[in-house]
Formats: C-alpha cells, structure tokens, sequence
C-alpha cells in the first residue's frame, strides 16, 4: 500500500521485508525523512502491522507549528488501528512541548527518539521541557525509549 496525500509528505508504505524491526530501523528512516525536509527534524508513526506515516519538519512553507511530529499527527486517521496506544511515534529530535502534548492528546503509546532536546538545544532555540515531564503530568502513561541512533541525529544539525 502506498498513499500520497497532503502534497507528497505523508506516505502510507506497507513493507513486507524484515519482521520485528528495530527501533534504529525506524529512526533511520526518520533521519532520511529529515534529509528530506532539508531539516534535522524527520518522523514516523507505526501501527503494529508496521504500516507507517511519515512526515519532516515544514515550518517554513506551513508555519510554526508544522513540526514533523505534528505534520505526522494530523495524519494518523490514515493509519490502521483500533487502539492509539498501539501506536508508535519514531522521530529523528525528543518532541518539544508542544508536540509531546499532541501525542498525549493523541494517545500514542510509544514513542522513540534520537537526539534529546538537551543535544538539540547545543544548535538552536529549544523548550526546556522534556518529553517524559509532559507525560508525567498527564493521565497518560506513554513508553519513552531514546538516544537510539543518537550519533546520526546529531549529524543532521551539521
Ligand atoms: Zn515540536
């Protein structure tokens, strides 16, 4: 399956190849999504059939809002799923706040990440909030997991 919609950004794939994927899989993907978007700022989300969406950062032909985590959110009816928390959000950089709360409002279980916004904030302006406090202070319980493929994140703010 292969869907384009939203002027090409957000892809729908269905690959058959490699069960159980790794989570760097996915970030890779993500850091080519980045490359992409000709910004550091790449993301997926998977539903557990591993049919995914993906999305970069577009702020500068959408606004400041369109984070690739937003940009990706806004598309998630694409996806097959019953259950949000099933989903998982791979992105290149941690969500900043505001795109934490949209996946908390979203309800996405898991979410999987490279560069911190620690290691972000060393290349540009950032808001000191990390992901796992904006969980913290929802009713949620979201699965954090990061630093996967941390090095080639960093890559992507050189
Ligand atoms: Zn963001």
């Amino acid at each position: 399956m292969h869907i384009n919609a939203y002027a090409d950004k957000y892809i729908i794939e269905h690959i058959l190849f490699m069960k159980e994927k790794p989570h760097s899989f996915w970030i890779q993907k993500a850091i080519a999504l980045a490359k992409q978007g000709q910004t550091p700022f790449g993301a997926l989300l998977v539903n557990t059939k591993d049919e995914f969406i993906t999305a970069y950062n577009t702020t500068k032909l959408n606004g400041p809002t369109a984070h690739a985590e937003m940009n990706v959110i806004r598309q998630m009816h694409l996806l097959d799923y019953t259950e949000t928390k099933t989903l998982r959000l791979y992105t290149s950089v941690e969500p900043c706040p505001m795109c934490m709360s949209a996946i908390v409002w979203a309800g996405i279980g898991s979410v999987i990440y490279g560069a911190s916004i620690d290691d972000a904030a060393k290349y540009g302006k950032q808001i000191h909030v990390n992901s796992s406090e904006i969980v913290s202070k929802s009713w949620l319980s979201i699965q954090i997991i990061h630093h996967i493929e941390r090095s080639l994140c960093l890559e992507l703010f050189e």
